[in-house]
């Protein structure tokens, strides 16, 4: 179901702008800058637990490794919409999913809002995103046909979760559309779809923010994920910024092997032509099971998911707080 509920939102939002005029450019020192835009303080939140409970579940066999249009899948989509429900995330349309149709299978996108506090900003959307969908069953090793996709991508998923709660709790002034996506493993197909939808409603999209397989942490490196697209725009920059230390950086990998291009941010980097990028932690040499059957739980390092996401918090928040765009295209 497919309700077009941004042109109203639109609509009021003009009406607003009129009525209101400009909010006020914060200026200052870079610390005192930082502190009025980002009041994350995620070490209350963010547990180590509950990150474990989810990534275990969404990885579990019971899953089938979640490939699009299957039971298994499904189960990830029911769970996803539990935790949306639980935390009081809006749906965006009629229903939290958005469906489409793929090689004659059905599949859902869910997409969760924090409908953002400032009556302005509130019109302008960052999409935090992650596809949640897997390659199902695959050839056996060892007697184990399932492809759990737990780096690839229950990693991810559990975090946009994990970003979900903590911002459904203290919403920004900005809107926030929590994403995850179906068929990416098909060609981006779900992330393509909501795309060109939401672009054809008119949304008022500031950056999106994707995140892939930070299952296992980077060693050697001075920073904690990398971006790619690094030098497509100023985002790392900013977002280390706003966090006060090097969270983002660049690896020659993410460029030689073109993944700027190679997942769910690429299609809203297409469609609207705005900052839209992926982070990741695998780096071609931390982790032997993509797209392998092993590619379990049991890998994960889930101490190291809750450091990353807490280290990424105060990022977002500051880009959704921040009085103007400031993170922009090169
Ligand atoms: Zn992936």
């Amino acid at each position: 179901m497919r309700k077009k509920s941004l042109f109203w939102l639109s609509a009021f939002s003009f009406l607003f702008l009129l009525s209101c005029g400009q909010v006020k450019e914060v200026s200052g020192g870079d610390t005192s800058r930082r502190d009025s835009i980002v009041k994350a303080s995620p070490k209350d939140v963010i547990l180590e637990k509950e990150i474990s409970d989810a990534l275990e579940y969404l990885s579990s066999d019971e899953l089938q490794g979640r490939e699009t249009g299957t039971d298994g899948i499904e189960k990830a989509a029911q769970f996803i919409e539990s935790v949306f429900e639980e935390h009081d995330l809006k749906p965006f349309f009629g229903t939290y999913r958005d469906s489409f149709e793929v090689k004659g299978r059905t599949g859902y996108n869910l997409v969760g809002m924090v409908e953002g506090t400032d009556p302005v900003l509130k019109n302008e959307f960052i999409i935090v995103g992650a596809h949640y969908d897997h390659v199902g069953r695959q050839k056996p090793v060892g007697g184990d046909d399932i492809a759990n996709g737990a780096n690839d991508n229950a990693s991810g998923t559990t975090a946009v979760l994990e970003l979900a709660k903590y911002f459904s709790a203290r919403a920004p002034k900005r809107s926030v559309l929590f994403t995850l996506f179906s068929a990416e493993e098909m060609g981006l197909v779900g992330a393509k779809e909501l795309a060109k939808e939401l672009k054809s409603e008119g949304l008022d999209l500031y950056t999106m923010f994707n995140i892939e397989m930070i299952g296992v942490p980077m060693t050697g490196k001075e920073y904690k994920a990398y971006i790619t697209g690094y030098d497509i725009s100023n985002m790392a920059e900013k977002l280390n910024e706003y966090s006060g230390q090097p969270v983002l950086g660049f690896l020659p990998e993410a460029k030689q092997y073109s993944l700027f291009q190679r997942s769910d941010n690429y299609p809203f980097f297409q469609e609207f032509n705005v900052p839209a990028q992926t982070i990741s932690t695998f780096d071609f040499t931390n982790y032997k099971y993509y797209h392998h059957v092993d590619d379990e739980f049991e890998k994960m390092d889930v101490t190291h998911m809750k450091d990353l996401i807490e280290a990424i918090l105060p990022g977002l928040v500051g880009m959704a707080n921040t009085p103007g765009k400031e993170i922009k295209l090169n």
